[in-house]
């Protein structure tokens, strides 16, 4: 059952919402050669507490980390640890709050240093599928228009999208119905209401769209160990047009 949410509701989702975006571009704007993922996790957990907020993540099904951090052929899911960012790398960052009593859930992914231009290509193209995704996040469209549009502009550029994971509702819960595939035909699934809130998530790959889990039970890796991006948004649909609630006090320009 996809949950509609009252204006009163709406209003505490953009509260968390900002909470969450604004504390994962301050950990955005950490990133670079020589920092360690663990120093990024630990920065996200002092900044939600500063926030009264707590870390969505933390604990979710024995989950250790405060935040997600997925670097180059990591495709989501990656664990802080001791791993040292290097110079050429590209990191993903998912971060999860509950404020308020509702979850907001956003990732960006960044370069750290040069990276290979076909990289920075990678980062735009799927920033530019999550937008897509989210134009289409309008009462009367149809779910499915959201994944057909994110995996247009991804494979439109010569790119592949992640099947074995999608996004999701969200609200009080951090996964609410529906499940939202980034790739499929356009027309099919629920007609798209005012006051669902949904988090829109591409993970987009350079090479194949195939993924695999590794040993430690949560990293997703891209088969080919190709570079895989994420970014990702809670939106609220609107009648006219999706209003994104994880959008920072001062974006971080990575
Ligand atoms: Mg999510």
């Amino acid at each position: 059952m996809i949950i509609i949410k009252t204006p009163d509701e709406l209003v505490a989702m953009r509260i968390s919402g900002k909470k969450t975006a604004t504390i994962l571009h301050k950990v955005a704007a950490k990133i670079a050669p020589g920092v360690t993922t663990k120093e990024l996790d630990e920065y996200a957990a002092e900044l939600a507490r500063e926030q009264e907020g707590r870390c969505a993540f933390f604990g979710f099904h024995g989950f250790s980390g405060h935040i997600c951090a997925s670097i180059n052929e990591e495709v989501v899911h990656g664990i802080p640890g001791p791993r040292m960012i290097r110079n050429g790398d590209i990191v993903g960052i998912d971060f999860g709050l509950v404020y308020g009593g509702f979850v907001g859930d956003t990732a960006i992914t960044v370069a750290a240093g040069e990276i290979d231009p076909e990289w920075t290509r990678l980062l735009d193209v799927t920033k530019q599928a999550l937008h897509a995704g989210i134009s289409k996040a309008i009462e009367g469209n149809r779910l499915s228009d959201i994944s057909n549009a994110v995996q247009s502009v991804a494979e439109g550029a010569g790119f592949s999208v992640v099947r074995d994971f999608v996004g999701h509702g969200i609200g009080r819960e951090m996964h609410e119905d529906p499940q939202i595939p980034n790739y499929g035909p356009a027309g099919r699934g629920p007609v798209l209401k005012a006051g669902m809130t949904l988090a829109i998530e591409p993970m987009i790959n350079l090479g194949v769209h195939k993924t695999k889990t590794l040993k430690d039970g949560w990293t997703v890796i891209t088969k080919d160990h190709l570079p895989s991006a994420h970014f990702e948004h809670t939106i609220a649909v609107g009648k006219e047009t999706a209003e994104i609630l994880t959008l920072p006090e001062q974006a971080f320009d990575g």
